[in-house]
């Protein structure tokens, strides 16, 4: 594992809390990697395998996705050792047991993550006030029901097609994913006449040049089952999505889905990355090149965080939408216009704009860390 001193740079991180309580076998770090913009927010991911270094990472990719999305608020992250899958009442004792610890840790406001979900941030919230992800009886906004992030990602699409040449009423579009993120993306881009002619699940794809019925796959995933159970397709291996011919292709599922050794398969005019990190930056560098237009993870999957800034500050749905649809085309646009500009990538450009938004607050600040 990195030392922790290793990972520190101009920005954070701010402090590294480490939480042992042999008692109940509770073991869990928390980053704050930097509060400038305001306190910061980030999930809580449960797995067997998390350790510090991780965390770090990600507390950082939640400063720069929140300055981003141009919060009020910072990056911060909290890993907890565990199985997800254990029994509710032993998941119970050790989220509500974390919290506790951090309590007075009122720079971080903890939020869902892989391995927890808004159950966990009602015990968070019940034991220490400060949690976002919240179920609706605590006036949470249901953010993967509502579909935040998909939301995000079709208006992310729209402002993109300005920089491409097609129009997104007639365009055709793939998905790898179809989960919270892929199934809402859809259906918004659906609704602004785009044709899904191909999705794919972990069970594999299934491809119709002429479109797939996407309320019949919407359907199929409800009742449990997978995508490649639908009727008037054929059906391809996961990996084939790769391939298909479309305007608009989306990764929604895993990291590192796109790499040196397959990103010249890629067949589509605009990549809006729905997942977090699904292309690597030499893969990124090759789209680059080859006139491929690619919206990175930070700027174009934000529709969930900025859903959940808006409940933490006690708003409901509908200011959650508009406030992603005001934020998402804005932060995409500006990324945009400053990548043809300077010819650079679009990810540079996204990141040179979060570093100079959270520099700009540093600036403000005596001291960031008060
Ligand atoms: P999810 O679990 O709801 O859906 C994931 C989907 O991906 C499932 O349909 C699954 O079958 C599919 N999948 C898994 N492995 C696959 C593979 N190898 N090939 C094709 N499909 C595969 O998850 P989600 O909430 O939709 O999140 C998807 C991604 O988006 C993750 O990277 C997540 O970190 C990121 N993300 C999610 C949100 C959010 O609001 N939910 C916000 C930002 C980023």
């Amino acid at each position: 594992m990195n030392d922790i001193f290793s990972l520190a740079d101009d920005l954070g991180p701010l402090k590294v809390i480490h939480v042992h309580e042999p008692g109940i076998g509770l073991q869990g770090v928390l980053v704050v990697d930097n509060v400038a913009r305001g306190p910061s927010i980030g999930g809580v991911r449960m797995a067997q395998d998390v350790t510090t270094e991780e965390c770090a990472r990600l507390a950082r990719a939640m400063t720069f996705k929140n300055a981003a999305a141009d919060l009020p608020h910072g990056g911060g992250k909290s890993v907890l050792v565990g199985d997800p899958k254990m029994p509710r009442e032993q998941k119970e004792v050790l989220i509500r047991g974390f919290s506790r610890a951090l309590e007075e840790v009122e720079q971080y406001i903890f939020g869902p993550d892989m391995g927890t979900n808004e159950e966990c941030m009602a015990w968070v919230k019940d034991e220490i006030g400060r949690a976002v992800g919240l179920p609706r009886e605590f006036g949470g906004i249901p953010l993967d029901e509502i579909g935040a992030t998909g939301y995000g990602v079709s208006h992310a699409v729209d402002v993109a097609q300005a920089f491409c040449d097609f129009d997104t009423a007639s365009a055709r579009f793939a998905i790898q994913g179809f989960g919270a993120v892929g199934k809402h993306a859809a259906r918004f881009l659906c609704a602004a006449g785009a044709a899904p002619v191909a999705v794919s699940d972990s069970a594999g794809t299934v491809y119709n040049p002429d479109g797939l019925d996407l309320d019949n796959l919407i359907e199929l995933k409800a009742a449990g089952r997978s995508v490649i159970e639908y009727s008037d397709a054929e059906r391809l291996d996961g990996d084939a999505i790769i391939d298909i011919e479309c305007e608009i292709w989306i990764p929604a599922a895993r990291p590192d889905v796109i790499n040196e050794n397959n990103v010249n398969r890629l067949n589509a005019k605009l990549i809006v990355q729905g997942a977090n990190i699904p292309i690597t930056y030499a893969a990124e560098k090759t789209l680059h090149q080859r006139g491929i237009l690619n919206i990175p993870d930070f700027i174009a999957n934000a529709g969930g965080v900025i859903c959940a800034a808006v409940e933490y500050q006690g708003a409901g749905e509908a200011a959650a939408l508009s406030t992603i649809e005001e934020k998402l085309r804005r932060n995409t646009r500006e990324v945009l216009e400053t990548a043809q500009r300077e010819q650079i990538m679009p990810r540079d450009a996204a990141l040179a704009m979060a570093r100079r938004r959270v520099e700009g607050a540093m600036s403000h600040r005596r001291w960031h860390i008060f």
